[in-house]
């Protein structure tokens, strides 16, 4: 089997979803090609998570991220390489990108999937379905298969070696450019937050916005993106882009510490996907308790303030 992995990057570094996803083709298929677009500053981690060329894409209509062009040039590149399976992983680009491969190529496409193939009777894999509380099993058929990834559900690979990257200019056509991305404004923050592997998000517990500098203290310390719950963002206490749950951000990172929420189901709806969940509520009957991997009963302007000093007194 020979795989392609499509590989996302924000503001030319790779992004560790897309690691995951050319690990994840090489642990099914060994050899694995890349397909990047636009400037790459870190092309070695390509190699290093499994990929043994990267076809690197340097048109400069492709370099903004464009839909019906970028399935177009994956298309192409998977009939040019002869792979059979494509892997990416789930992402706002990836989602639309995967549908519109699989209609092209006529291949059988599952997403949010979180383990290798079982292809012991078949070819079989475990997605992730209704927010992260239930899994399905899913059978793909036909000869050409993609599958797009949870994020943080895969280790990275590190030691694949290194990649020939060599240029690859797909055909472009005009059908392909009727709609295109004039200006691109990112939000504020280093640390974007459907990215983020370490998030500390607040509630209506911190009872108003004067008060989110702890938060933003205890972030800054651990390298963490800050999110908030929905009635934050609706007073305006912060913006929109921090607002997390089924109508916000979902997020799925290693650590989600949240600091004065409730654990409404909306809310745990945007958080199941977290590896762990750090909870901090000063009532113990929180429903967020439940769905913690570790609790903190307390008040948030007690623990939070001594947590970040732990942790800065740990990192030395
Ligand atoms: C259709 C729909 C969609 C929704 N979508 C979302 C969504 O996407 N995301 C979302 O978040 N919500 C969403 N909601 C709202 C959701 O139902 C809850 O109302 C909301 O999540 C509650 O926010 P909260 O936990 O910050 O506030 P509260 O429910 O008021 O909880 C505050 C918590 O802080 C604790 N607390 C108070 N003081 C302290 C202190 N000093 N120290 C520590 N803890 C303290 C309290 O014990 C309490 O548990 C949606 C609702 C609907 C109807």
């Amino acid at each position: 089997m020979a795989a392609l992995a499509f590989v996302e990057t924000d503001e030319g570094n790779v992004k560790k979803s897309s690691l995951e996803a050319v690990s994840y083709a090489h642990a099914v298929a060994g050899d694995v090609t890349a397909i990047v677009f636009g400037t790459v500053e870190n092309p070695d981690t390509i190699g290093a998570a499994g990929a043994s060329k990267v076809l690197h894409v340097q048109d400069e209509k492709l370099t903004t991220p464009n839909i019906m062009a970028y399935s177009s040039a994956i298309a192409e590149a998977m009939n040019q390489e002869g792979s059979d399976l494509l892997v990416l992983a789930k992402s706002s680009l990836g989602d639309p990108v995967s549908a519109r491969v699989a209609i092209k190529v006529d291949a059988a496409l599952a997403s949010n999937v979180s383990e290798l193939p079982d292809t012991s009777g078949g070819y079989t894999v475990k997605k992730s379905i209704y927010t992260g509380k239930a899994f399905a099993v899913t059978s793909l058929e036909g000869s050409k298969k993609i599958i797009s990834i949870k994020k943080n559900a895969i280790a990275i690979k590190e030691d694949g070696g290194s990649a020939d990257v060599v240029a690859f200019s797909p055909a472009t056509n005009d059908a392909d450019f009727t709609v295109t991305t004039t200006k691109t404004e990112k939000a504020e923050g280093d640390i974007l937050l459907p990215e983020a592997d370490l998030v500390v998000s607040g509630g209506r517990g911190l009872k108003g916005p004067e008060n989110w500098g702890m938060i933003e203290d205890l972030a800054k310390t651990l390298g963490a993106a800050t999110g908030c719950s929905k009635p934050v963002s609706d007073m305006d206490w912060r913006p929109h882009h921090e607002h997390v749950g089924q109508t916000g951000i979902k997020v799925s990172p290693s650590l989600y510490i949240a600091v004065g929420i409730s654990g409404a189901i909306q809310h745990l709806a945007g958080v199941n996907s977290s590896k762990y969940i750090l909870v901090i509520n000063k009532d113990s009957e929180a429903p967020f308790f439940k769905a913690a991997d570790y609790g903190v009963v307390g008040d948030a302007f007690d623990v939070v303030p001594k947590l970040t000093e732990a942790i800065k007194k740990a990192q030395g």
